[in-house]
């Protein structure tokens, strides 16, 4: 180490505390990687790899980016799942003895973003903390440092894990911290994490999750969580790791159960498209692309928090649905509010950055425009009748002095380098505007001065200059140079000019420069006192901003309501669900307008499973899963596409999708659905739905029927829950004979010729044939392909309707004599199979049938 240079030893004891993350090393105006780092950086950033000479002779690798697009090269490397230490120079170069001290400021990780470039607007960013004590044991604490929602739960019982897995499904966390002791317990969890969420997954020493001296509130008392407290002492601790201290808005953690909401499992979020499509994984095509109508990034974000836990509190939903016809039927009044909204920055991010002293005196502008609303927006609310709004108004803080305060601070419009002050208004300190005054007066003073010297001297063109190098000058042509006094100092020599000061200007100067140093540090003083009181507000501004959120939701929901036809379900908490004339609110959006055939659905304590066959292509899956959507809309408090519904509350969608092949999990599509299938089996309650779609497709025909039979009489005699099962085979709709709770309905087509109709209508009875090669012939197949086919299930149907006399009459074999029997097995025991080709087998086959 002693050869090396002061530099790299610099470097070296900074990079072995934080051996984990990629160092970003401040060197003048770049940030600069080196050795593993630096060839890390090359390849995920596409940058040039070079290197730099660290002792005689000793070069190790590096790579740099300019100090001014860090973010966007951060924003790759979080991307990417980095953790990135930021090192910077903490003193001025220009008065450093030796070299510039250094420490690192900030560590980045995938989960603890604050960085306005670095977060999606409407998307929380996530960092969940899993604990466990067993597989059947498990707790999850959740933190969105960047707003400071944090909550946390935790489950006992067969379906923890999944419980849990589910949880983080719907919450998509960037980063996922658990103790490197549970690695192995939940090796299966993480694996399927990895898979479907695809979070930065951090292992920690168990002392993360034991007790810190950090104070936290909890909305429960916490003797009632014990597990979850583990994880939400792994969150703390984290954080106080890569932030370096816990941002003062968090304070308090809510606890919850999932079973308080509808659950809406994994699966269930992803087959039922409600944020993306399962296919190409696009919003586009999704429920929440349908309903998302915000005006905010805050209610863009609850409005999906919503959809993904619905309620099972009746009055709960009718409360959220008053709000929403209220702003329906007041139209101007929405259109007011939405005046409001559109105004309104993302005040929980910047609340948060306030709190974690990285916001610029531009957010405190931001901020302060968002309260200057709050007299209008409390206006505004006394219109409510609603008793969710009324409250909201009754609620809404009194932020109205700090407004004040920050308006006499602030000023109208920032300038744009803010960096360098002038964000304080003049008259709110009186050090400031004397200062300023000096300033100003100075600067009169050197335009006096100017004039002075020009008639002094006689030189018309002298002129007062700067440069960095030696600040304020005189500066005379060499014409001129006869006429320079004696007390001007000589600095600089120029083509045709040369540059001088004098004391007087010296003098000056200094005092300008100090002037202007001063002015800055008051400035930022300033700055920081009006940031302390902003953080007294903090928890009320945290209540605006989300008073703020859930009138966007309401007002979002009210103009989709609208714009599509929605009603208002009732919500009851009976067993029964009623839709008249439902539509799903996606596939209606995706095909022109009017033409998508609604339909009607009943299900009660008589009829609670219904079995919906028809062919490829009618639009089974369609309507079953437009029920599901309808229920998770009515129960997050929308309105529905119907044109009259009564929903009783579920607890639980279950969904079994089996178009869908698992193909990149390497598990056979097969397996995925029996463990799917289990799943629901086990968990489904009375009170559930679910929703089964061609279960049993991925084996043979014959094994499929029977298993989807054996599910569909488990789930009638045992679970009784409501459940749609949508199925080619028909086969299966023999159940209505045997099973009571059972119905059968079926996809109408019409025939006309050899073409086929796809009608959409529902109708109540089995149907009577498939007609997937019809299909086919939509599909645009060869001719050649459809008329072969034709003929395959001629045959085909002609063989069923044998082999069912078969079954009935007896012995298959029947005509085969003994001999002839005895002669086969014979020749089948005698027979090399290690040295027959596949053309030989085929023969032999066909020597067999030839004989019987
Ligand atoms: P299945 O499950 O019976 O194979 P789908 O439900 O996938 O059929 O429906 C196939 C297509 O038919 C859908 O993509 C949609 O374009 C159309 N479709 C389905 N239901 C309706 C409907 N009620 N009204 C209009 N078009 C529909």
């Amino acid at each position: 180490m002693e050869n090396m240079t002061p530099l790299y030893r610099q470097y070296k004891s900074i990079k072995d505390q934080f051996s984990d993350a990629i160092l970003l090393f401040r060197l003048g105006d770049f940030y600069e990687a080196f050795e593993e780092d630096a060839k890390i950086i090359s390849q995920e950033l596409d940058i040039v790899l070079t290197s730099k000479e660290i002792g005689k002779g000793k070069r190790i690798p590096m790579a740099g980016v300019p100090y001014h697009s860090l973010d966007s090269y951060l924003s790759k490397l979080v991307q990417k799942k980095y953790k990135v230490a930021i090192c910077e120079q903490v003193e001025d170069p220009a008065l450093a003895k030796g070299l510039v001290r250094r420490e690192v400021v900030r560590v980045i990780t995938p989960g603890t973003l604050v960085e306005d470039t670095l977060l999606e607007d409407k998307n929380n960013n996530f960092l969940s903390s899993i604990y466990a004590l067993n597989r059947e044991y498990l707790a999850l604490a959740t933190i969105d440092v960047s707003t400071g929602e944090f909550f946390a739960t935790e489950w006992r019982g067969k379906d923890a894990e999944e419980i849990i897995y589910s949880e983080l499904v719907r919450l998509k966390p960037k980063e996922i911290i658990l103790p490197f002791s549970l690695k192995d317990l939940l090796s299966e969890l993480l694996s399927d994490l990895k898979r479907e969420v695809d979070p930065k997954i951090t292992l920690l020493e168990d002392s993360y999750f034991e007790p810190s001296d950090h104070q936290i509130s909890y909305s429960e008392p916490e003797e009632n969580y014990p597990l979850a407290e583990k994880s939400i002492n792994g969150v703390l601790s984290y954080i106080k790791e890569v932030m370096f201290t816990i941002p003062t808005h968090i304070e308090r953690v809510e606890f919850y159960k999932p079973q308080q909401y509808l659950i809406l499992d994994s699966t269930a979020i992803k087959h039922l498209e409600l944020l993306e499509t399962v296919r190409e994984g696009q919003r586009r095509g999704s429920l929440i692309w349908v309903l998302d109508k915000t005006l905010t990034s805050m209610g863009a974000r609850l409005l999906k928090k919503w959809l993904l836990q619905p309620l099972l509190n009746v009055n709960a939903i009718k409360k959220r649905q008053e709000a929403i016809k209220e702003f329906l039927d007041k139209d101007p009044w929405r259109r007011e509010m939405e005046e409001i909204l559109k105004e309104m920055p993302d005040l929980e991010r910047i609340n948060s950055r306030i709190n974690y002293n990285t916001a610029t005196p531009k957010e405190l502008i931001y901020l302060r425009q968002a309260l200057s609303f709050l007299p209008l927006l409390r206006k505004s609310l006394e219109k409510a009748e609603s008793n969710r709004l009324k409250e909201l108004k009754e609620n809404l803080p009194n932020l109205e002095p700090l407004y004040e305060e920050l308006d006499r601070a602030l000023v109208e419009s920032p300038p744009s380098h803010i960096k360098d002050g002038g964000y304080i208004k003049d008259g709110y300190d009186p050090n400031l505007d004397e200062l300023r005054k000096l300033l100003r007066e100075s600067k009169d003073w050197l335009i006096n001065l100017e004039n002075r010297e020009r008639e002094r001297t006689g030189i018309k063109s002298l002129k007062i200059g700067y440069n960095q190098v030696f600040g304020y000058y005189i500066e005379v042509t060499k014409a001129n140079l006869n006429l320079v006094p004696s007390d001007y100092i000589r600095k600089q020599t120029l083509v045709n000019a040369e540059r001088f000061i004098t004391p007087e200007l010296k003098e000056w100067e200094n005092k300008i420069l100090h002037a202007e140093d001063n002015i800055k540090k008051i400035e930022e003083e300033l700055f920081q006192n009006l940031r302390k009181k902003v953080i007294k507000h903090s928890k009320d501004i945290t209540t605006f901003a989300q008073t703020i959120a859930e009138i966007d939701v309401y007002i979002s929901l009210a103009k989709a309501a609208r714009e599509y036809n929605y009603v208002c379900p009732q919500i009851t908490n009976d067993y029964e669900v009623i839709i008249r004339e439902g539509r799903h609110p996606v596939i209606e959006r995706m095909l022109p307008p009017g033409t998508f055939v609604p339909n009607d659905a009943y299900l009660n304590k008589d009829k609670f499973i219904d079995l919906i066959t028809g062919p490829n292509m009618a639009g089974k899956s369609t309507y079953i899963r437009q029920i599901a959507l309808i229920i998770i809309l009515a129960q997050m408090g929308s309105f529905i596409p119907a044109k009259e519904a009564k929903i009783g509350v579920v607890d639980r969608i279950f969904t079994r999708i089996g178009a869908w092949d698992d193909i990149s999990s390497g598990e056979s599509t097969f397996l995925v659905e029996m463990k799917e299938v289990g799943n629901i089996l086990s968990h489904a309650t009375e009170r559930s739905l679910i929703i089964l779609d061609e279960v049993g497709r991925g084996t043979s025909t014959y094994d499929g029927i029977s298993i989807a039979w054996a599910i569909v009489e488990y789930i009638h005699n045992k679970i009784k829950a409501k459940t749609l099962f949508a199925t080619h085979y028909h086969e299966l709709t023999e159940l209505e004979k045997e099973l009571k709770h059972l119905k059968n309905l079926s996809v109408a087509v019409q025939e006309k010729g050899k073409d086929i109709i796809f009608l959409h209508k529902i109708a109540e009875k089995p149907a009577d044939k498939s007609y997937g090669i019809y299909v086919a012939q939509l599909a645009d197949l060869p001719k050649e392909v459809i008329e072969r086919a034709e003929k395959i299930l001629f045959e085909l149907e002609k063989g069923r309707e044998i082999k069912k006399k078969e079954i009935v009459q007896l012995p298959l074999f029947s005509e085969i004599t003994d001999s002839k029997l005895e002669k086969l097995k014979n020749e089948i025991l005698s027979l090399n199979t290690n040295e027959l080709t596949p053309i030989q087998a085929l023969l032999k086959i066909h020597e067999w049938k030839e004989l019987i």
